[in-house]
């Protein structure tokens, strides 16, 4: 049986068909509808585009956003505000005459490195995806842990070891001082416009950064700090084996040097085992997580 998984976004859908083994067999994408009859017919389409008429028995969603699995249902989804309240995955199943499972875009990320990716040689994955906002989620032995919450929000709770000049910003949860306030790549842009009185392009701070511009070098020491506090906690409490990063800051190579060096100085145990790596398969890891669930 092939594996069937779609990425569900804001402006596409994209969807994946992989052999039993993990290898890429047809990979498509489209624009995601408005209203939710046409995402329901849209995401039928692709998975028929996809398959290309061979045998499936489930399809894998991930989308972003706040999901009940039990119910199939998304509670909350920043992009895609068509889907709210309604009964998902049930109606995509019913169109497609298959058992669909959905889970959140950072979930479907972390199994995805877990089973074939950066974590396929550990035991225990954190997966985090810095991008517009921030994700999280634990694997352990290639599975999803399901607890009562389904929680794993590692985004948002208060950041740890606030300085005094650490101003906490309005997370998109509407708390103030969450993680993801600090550390997703829409706070990396704010703080370094406000550092530099105008925004900047990630080419510009790839530049900044290769010319060792000492504003945004300033900008990015504090960054990594915060990214460092944060996966302090996470390593001191979960214990991971690898911390595998995701998202359009993920590509931002100084990470892997700089925050090991800052780690020890936040857990209880100097010498931290856990490694922080880079995703394998990049933008299609939530897609293929999909397809994995
Ligand atoms: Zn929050």
């Amino acid at each position: 049986m092939i594996k069937i998984g779609l990425d569900l976004g804001g402006t596409k859908i994209a969807g994946i068909a992989l052999s039993p083994d993990g290898a890429e067999l047809a990979h498509h994408r489209i624009a995601t509808p408005q209203n939710y009859p046409d995402i329901i017919k849209a995401c039928v389409d692709l998975v028929r585009h996809v398959n290309k008429g061979a045998a499936f028995n489930r399809v894998g969603i991930c989308t972003p956003g706040v999901i009940d699995q039990e119910k199939g249902m998304v509670m909350f989804s920043p992009n895609v505000p068509g889907l709210k309240d309604q009964h998902f995955a049930h109606d995509l199943s019913a169109a497609l005459s298959a058992p669909v499972h959905l889970a959140n875009d950072a979930a479907c990320f972390a199994l995805s490195e877990s089973i074939d990716g950066a974590g396929a040689a550990a035991r225990i994955v954190y997966g985090v995806v810095l991008g517009t906002g921030v994700g999280g989620a634990l694997v352990v032995d290639k599975k999803m842990p399901s607890g009562p919450n389904r929680a794993n929000e590692w985004g948002h709770v208060p950041l740890p070891w606030a300085e005094p000049d650490d101003v906490p910003g309005r997370c998109g949860c509407g708390k103030m001082g969450c993680v993801e306030s600090y550390c997703s790549g829409t706070a990396l842009h704010r703080q370094l416009a406000q550092k530099l009185g105008r925004t900047i392009t990630n080419d510009e701070l790839l530049t900044g950064i290769a010319k060792n511009d000492p504003a945004i070098m300033q900008v990015m020491e504090r960054f990594m700090l915060h990214l460092a506090k944060s996966f302090a906690m996470l390593i001191t409490i979960l214990d991971p084996d690898v911390i595998v990063l995701g998202g359009g800051v993920s590509n931002l190579e100084l990470l892997y040097h700089r925050i090991p060096e800052l780690l020890g100085l936040y857990t209880p145990f100097p010498n931290v085992k856990t490694k922080i790596i880079k995703a394998k398969h990049g933008d299609d890891s939530g897609l293929r997580g999909a397809a994995h669930l």
